[in-house]
């Protein structure tokens, strides 16, 4: 079938101003390949990039947790042929930085991103380098395939930390990532995960991705509480909420010897209680950040490992998909949770 000269996509153009257009099909270079999207995930961090913050460029098409069907390929793509199923690494790496050199992409100091900084997926059509692209398995769904980044997020996070089979675990807040890594933890053998959420519905969820414990963090201190199930606390601590007062839990939850690591994004101060302070010194704690979700080779382990558990059926859930939308319900959908901010789990596109 030959390819239309246009196509459908969102556009941002200012926070809060977000439109559905028509406009000209992405041209590819010899090493990238077209890809009629079938899903785009809406990430975490769209939501201040469509609603306050805004992105690197104006008039951008966002989204960069996508799946598709291969249309059309450059003179040197040798990696995939048009009709193949795939996802794709929305990172474009410098390959010349320092952290590029050592295999560390997601330090890269020159980088180019499908759906912040370049064209994304919130479209009929993306434009996809070779190097990015991962083969689905017929099992693995497009929905799920889109849920890859969050996932793959997981993995480089938890990667961080040795989970041993008598480990204690917790995730605080258990949007995607959080379920992703409830999963993971159980995959790799961790004696209990407990998932801790200021929202009910996220909790119940955490439970049906396999979490022995859930707690409500606004019901109950989530520190004490996690005590009170694993005396000494929890042994590998991830916060995927990037709310400080979680952070500060974290240290407070910890066992001597523990990993804390934090992935939630946060635009905020986090203060240490003295007691927090102290658990860190004297439980000699191992404080660790985790950025995204790239290794050596490009886009690295976590994205083929993730595509693998998926395709295992341990990642991955259709109830994490909390909206479906068509692109034209785009820019209402939008405004409505600037308006509301509504509850959300993972939000779909079906272009
Ligand atoms: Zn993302
Ligand atoms: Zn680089």
């Amino acid at each position: 079938m030959p390819l239309p000269h246009t196509m459908n996509a969102l556009k941002l153009y200012a926070p809060g101003d977000i439109r559905f257009e028509t406009v000209p099909l992405p041209r590819i270079k010899d090493d990238e390949v077209l890809v009629n999207v079938k899903a785009c995930g809406v990430c975490g961090s769209d939501i201040p990039r469509l609603l306050t913050h805004g992105a690197h460029r104006a008039e951008l098409i966002p989204g960069h947790e996508f799946s598709g069907v291969v249309v059309a390929v450059g003179k040197d793509v040798d990696n995939v042929a048009p009709g193949r199923r795939v996802t794709a690494a929305p990172l474009i790496p410098c390959m010349k930085c320092q952290w590029c050199d050592k295999g560390h992409y997601s330090l890269c100091e020159n980088y180019d991103y499908l759906g912040s900084r370049s064209d994304g997926a919130m479209a009929e059509y993306v434009r996809v380098p070779k190097a990015n692209l991962l083969p689905l398995p017929d099992s693995v769904a497009f929905e799920a395939a889109a849920m890859v980044d969050p996932a793959a997020n997981a993995v480089h996070a938890l990667d961080k930390a040795e989970i041993a089979p008598d480990s204690a675990v917790a995730i605080f807040g258990v949007g995607p990532i959080g379920l992703f890594a409830i999963q993971l933890a159980k995959h790799l053998g961790a004696k209990i995960v407990i998932g801790v959420d200021v929202n009910e519905e996220k909790l119940a969820l955490a439970k049906t991705a396999g979490c022995d414990a859930v707690i409500n963090s606004l019901k109950q201190d989530p520190a004490q509480a996690i005590r009170e199930i694993v005396p000494g606390g929890a042994n590998v601590i991830l916060d995927a909420s990037g709310a400080p007062i979680a952070q500060h839990q974290c240290a407070l939850a910890a066992a001597n010897h523990a990993a804390v690591i934090f992935l939630g994004i946060s635009h905020d101060s986090l203060t240490l209680s003295e007691k927090a302070v102290d658990r860190i010194l004297r439980g000699e704690l191992c404080l660790r950040g985790s950025w995204n979700s790239f290794s050596k080779p490009f886009p690295g382990r976590e994205w083929t490992y993730s595509v693998e558990l998926m395709e295992q059926g341990v990642f991955g859930n259709p109830s994490f998909i909390s909206h479906r939308l068509r692109l034209n319900e785009g820019p209402e959908f939008f405004t409505a949770l600037a308006k509301d901010r509504f509850n959300f789990n993972k939000i779909m596109f079906l272009p």
